[in-house]
């Protein structure tokens, strides 16, 4: 055996620099302790749920539990494919699309290198660079929206990856398709661009593409995509990216050999079947989101951001009322999600609900700004 040199200082095993600098990631909260009835309003999940066919297609799915899934994901990426007209060769699928979040910086960014997100950007890609020992560069946001002047100018030569939430979670803000083509255009072709489109089915906007368009003719440019939103799986699991083959080919060597379940690609497969059932969800997101962006402005005191996804950002006049209506709410079983995490401490974010939670939500903010004023009163 060799002889190991003891290092006197470490008496137990150390993380990686970087690793422990992570915050962990804490999501929404998802029950409001001694109430009732809940409105769970703060992970924009789908209010419709997810199809029944791809319910059916789980069910089903249950006398395969020992098998051991493809770990291609072959079926998966040609379904994906063919509805979106690519490549079946250049999709890869993972468990969510956060670890392809993930797997892109373990593939890209060294230690010490740069990855660049923007302000208001999702945390995840934050979480990604520090875990693979980088060092995370924030790109200043305008009018709560990506800037790409900010991101190009906070490029420097150890820049290895940039992560772009397009329509960006929590503010739900987008950028034209012409913006994130100069990106491509000016950044530096060794540079990885990272379109998290996870809200693109959700877009009606004609100046939107989610980056398909880029991921095909680019060498530098990933889309990722998920079935936690529209498609209502978030339980599941399942995201997949596109992206050249060099980049397939690298994320591949690192994945999990297994990383998506069987149960997620059967109910994914049968879940783009149904194109009805996104038709349904758009056109109801549509309707209620501009519904209470109207109903919460009409009420004067709190602001909102036009949103091309399927939430809304709520600015209150400061952190403290932020605080005191989303303890309003919870008591009446309406969950939101505090947003200080993402440098919005004066802000909760909305996600589009039902009608009932929708009604409900925008009749308790009115009684909640009602009793604040009375009590200033
Ligand atoms: C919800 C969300 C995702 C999706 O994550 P999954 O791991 O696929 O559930 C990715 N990016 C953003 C910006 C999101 O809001």
């Amino acid at each position: 055996m060799n002889k190991i040199e003891p290092r006197k200082t470490e008496t137990k095993p150390q993380p990686r620099p970087g690793v422990m600098a992570i915050d962990p990631y804490v999501p929404g909260q998802s029950s409001a302790p001694g109430v009732g009835r809940i409105f769970k309003l703060s992970a924009n999940e789908t209010p419709l749920g997810p199809s029944p066919r791809a319910c059916e297609a789980l069910r089903n799915f249950a006398d395969h539990l020992g098998d051991y899934p493809d770990g291609s994901a072959m079926s998966l990426r040609l379904a994906i494919a063919q509805k979106h007209g690519l490549d079946p060769e250049r999709i890869v699928c993972g468990n969510g699309s956060d670890e392809l979040l993930h797997l892109l910086a373990a593939a890209y960014v060294g230690s010490g290198d740069e990855g660049i997100f923007t302000e208001h950007g999702f945390l995840v890609y934050k979480i990604a660079i520090l875990a693979a020992g980088g060092i995370p560069i924030v790109a200043a946001e305008r009018d709560l929206t990506a800037s790409i002047d900010e991101i190009l100018a906070k490029v420097t030569s150890r820049t290895k990856i940039v992560f772009l939430a397009n329509p960006n979670n929590p503010t739900g803000t987008y950028l034209p398709s012409s913006a994130i083509e100069r990106l491509a255009g000016e950044l530096p072709r060794h540079i990885l661009i990272v379109l998290d489109a996870a809200y693109a089915e959700y877009v009606q906007r004609e100046d939107y593409e989610p980056g398909i368009e880029l991921a095909r003719w680019r060498e530098n440019v990933v889309m990722t995509r998920t079935f936690s939103k529209i498609y209502g799986l978030a339980g599941l699991r399942l995201g997949w990216c596109y992206a050249s083959s060099d980049i397939c080919d690298a994320i591949n060597r690192i994945r999990g050999p297994f990383n998506t379940s069987g149960a997620a690609m059967a109910a994914g497969i049968a879940a783009l079947a149904d194109a009805e059932h996104i038709l349904r969800a758009v056109a109801h997101n549509e309707a209620w989101r501009d519904w209470l962006a109207r109903e919460i402005a009409r009420l004067g005191d709190i602001k909102v951001t036009a949103s091309a996804a399927n939430f809304l950002l709520l600015h209150f006049t400061d952190e403290q009322q932020a605080r005191a209506a989303n303890h309003f709410l919870l008591g009446q079983g309406l969950i939101l999600r505090a947003v200080g995490a993402y440098g919005l401490p004066h802000c909760l974010r909305l996600t589009i609900g039902t009608q009932e939670a929708n009604r409900f939500v925008a009749a308790a903010l009115a009684d909640f700004l009602a009793i604040e004023s009375r009590a200033r009163a």
